[in-house]
């Protein structure tokens, strides 16, 4: 999975097992039967379910209301609400969530949408709309989120395209 680190943070890696298709207690015996410890990422940590399988076909993930939204001042994730207005918990900024619900949809709509259609016969140009669209999220959405796997795995499928994986690496990170 692609994740924006900031300079000087950990770096962690996968054991294999991710969120997207296995669920907590699956994620936990495997890391403790195979290596021996107890896994802490931030995913088993907050205890996020699956979201493959079951979950992918509950086109309620994507609905403004079941969204996580994060506050535009301090980034705190909101408490999900079907309310326009949610107040922050932490900064107690007043959030305006049909505004960010535009943003997202409209990213939806310009870069992953096109860029499904592209990545079989433009991977980069593809990558690239991906991109815009999974900074997007992380600036709007907290994690785990329907969303952001959809943005992750049209990602993912840009690389098998090409192939060409250290090309994009240099890319991305330059
Ligand atoms: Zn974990
Ligand atoms: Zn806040």
């Amino acid at each position: 999975m692609l994740i924006f680190y900031s300079f000087l943070s950990q770096v962690c890696i996968s054991y294999c097992l991710s969120y997207i298709w296995d669920d907590y207690n699956t994620r936990q015996q495997f890391t403790k039967r195979l290596y021996k410890f107890t896994c802490n990422c931030i995913a088993c940590k907050e205890k996020w379910p699956k979201m493959r399988g079951d979950a992918s076909a509950d086109t309620s993930l994507r609905d403004a209301a079941n969204i996580q939204w994060k506050c535009t001042k301090c980034a705190t994730a909101l408490p999900k609400s079907p309310a326009k207005k949610v107040a922050c918990l932490s900064c107690s900024k007043s959030n305006d969530i049909d505004i960010k619900s535009k943003r997202v949809n409209a990213s939806i709509s310009e870069n992953f949408q096109v860029a499904c259609t592209l990545i079989s016969s433009q991977p980069q140009k593809a990558l690239s709309l991906l991109l815009s669209h999974q900074y997007l999220l992380e600036e709007f959405i907290a994690k785990p989120s329907i969303l952001y796997v959809d943005c992750q795995e049209a990602i993912r499928n840009c690389y098998r395209m090409t192939g060409r994986r250290h090309e994009y690496d240099r890319d991305l990170w330059a």
